[in-house]
């Protein structure tokens, strides 16, 4: 079949601009169904419209996928000064566990290790206030490690202060998804506000004490990822993965975090089935559209997937999928391009890029980022890129909203999103026609990639 780029990019875009849906998705999901906790009715209820919504779209293999979520559930918080009986509005950490502690307030600053020989002798038994940030001009050291420094020098728990000014805080993760066993918290840890966050140190300044209880229960529960196809014409047992995560924390709408990628996964699916059923083209490989469940849970969704899908070791049940991009917080300006998690599909990921015209531009990852779905992919050898937009804080605010009740639908810029939806359909469209013979073969094995990760554990991932 000749292809016929100019009027195929003409109409994707054009389908992408004018007819698109991602309005309707996005106030669907951040305001009729809200938060979306994996395993909550919530999430069944997001799972149901995915489905209904790729059904209807046109796509094939449209599927619920369930697997077991070690999930938490968070019932009550509080913490207060024991000498003046006055409360402090904390927010605990995502999957904290219970805790029911009394101790004197220590202020360690950023909990670098200067800070923690200064404070050693008044850490056993407290309860540590540190800054979330990093220490300017100090080495990075990654919030978990911290932690672990401040359990092991006897801290009992850990008040963490939110960067964010202006009474504003998000629920945080106490581990790096990059260690083995990420789901383990040091100690009980709580967030609060930067301006919480200076009264505790005048408190901690005055030997105040502080006694903080957290009820929570960690349980196992069915959750589910989703999936839709448009099968190849030409190879069709070979597949490209475009996949966004559609749950959140609690307490969130979740606009930019992550109802703008699960809507843009959805749309370039229905942009791409329309092409096939207006214009009677197909992909040439199968173009397969997931969206995970709990990403916010340790990456479990995307975990579970890749277990079902191709094997805990490496002994696929089916052949591994020639590349997956994984979308996720795309209010951060327009799209710029793609960082991929190994070199070797760079120049082929370019040229497709530069046979699009607009500047779109290919990186590889420095480190193997594990904030996000693309991980479990990389861990098991499999290629996984994201948008090198990620993260673009500091420089498109709505990026800096997530995991917190004011990522709500304003945050999410719908026409930047339909560039999104028009530029992913025609790179994976190109990305699909590109024969078997001509792609290169991958050659990262679990084991190299798991030098790699001992290689750079305990860094911080450098997100721009
Ligand atoms: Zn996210």
């Amino acid at each position: 079949m000749s292809l016929e780029w100019p009027i195929i990019d003409r109409w994707l875009m054009g389908e992408a601009w004018v007819n698109s849906r991602l309005a309707q998705h996005i106030l669907h999901l951040c305001d009729v169904i809200g938060p979306r906790w994996a395993s909550s009715p919530a999430e069944a209820q997001t799972v149901a419209y995915i489905n209904e919504q790729m059904r209807a779209a046109g796509l094939v293999n449209v599927a619920a996928e369930e697997y077991m979520l070690h999930t938490w559930k968070l019932e009550n918080h509080q913490a207060t000064v024991v000498e003046d009986g006055s409360r402090i509005a904390i927010l605990p950490f995502n999957r904290c566990p219970a805790c029911d502690v009394t101790g004197p307030l220590v202020d360690v600053g950023f909990g670098t290790p200067h800070w923690l020989e200064d404070a050693a002798k008044k850490l056993p038994g407290a309860i540590a206030v540190v800054n979330l940030g990093l220490e300017p001009f100090s080495p990075p050291v990654p919030m978990a490690y911290r932690l672990r420094a401040l359990a092991d020098a006897g801290a009992i728990a850990a008040v963490v202060v939110d960067r964010k000014e202006g009474g504003r805080v998000e629920y945080h993760s106490a581990g790096d998804w990059r260690d083995p066993g990420p789901d383990v918290h040091p100690l009980p840890t709580v967030a609060v506000t930067r301006e919480e966050g200076i009264r505790l140190r005048k408190l901690a300044a005055q030997g105040k004490h502080l006694h903080i209880t957290v009820s929570a229960e960690f349980y196992d529960a069915p959750a589910h990822n989703t999936s839709a196809e448009l099968v190849g014409s030409a190879w069709p047992e070979q597949h490209i993965i475009l996949g966004g995560h559609h749950d959140t924390v609690f307490g969130t709408p979740g606009g930019n975090d992550n109802a703008s990628g699960t809507s843009v996964v959805m749309e370039t699916a229905r942009v791409l089935a329309q092409l096939q059923a207006e214009m009677g083209i197909r992909p040439g490989c199968t173009l397969r559209f997931v969206t995970f469940s709990a990403e916010e849970q340790t990456l479990q969704g995307a975990a579970a997937y890749v277990a079902q899908h191709y094997g805990a070791s490496g002994d696929s049940p089916e052949s591994k999928p020639r590349l997956v991009i994984n979308l996720d917080e795309l209010s951060a300006g327009s799209i710029k391009g793609l960082v991929l998690g190994f070199p070797h599909l760079r120049k082929l990921v370019q040229r497709q890029f530069d046979s699009m015209g607009d500047g779109l531009q290919c990186h590889v990852m420095a480190q193997l980022d594990a904030s996000s779905d693309h991980f479990p992919f990389l861990v098991a050898g499999i290629d996984a890129s994201h948008l090198w937009r990620w993260r673009f804080v500091g420089r498109h605010a709505d990026a800096d909203f997530h995991h917190e009740p004011g990522d709500t639908t304003d945050k999410v810029n719908v026409r930047e999103l339909k560039e999104y939806v028009g530029q992913l359909a025609r790179l994976l469209l190109r990305l699909s026609f590109i024969a078997p013979d001509e792609w290169p073969a991958n050659p990262v094995t679990v084991a190299a990639v798991k030098e790699r990760l001992e290689a750079e554990r305990g860094q911080v991932i450098r997100v721009f």
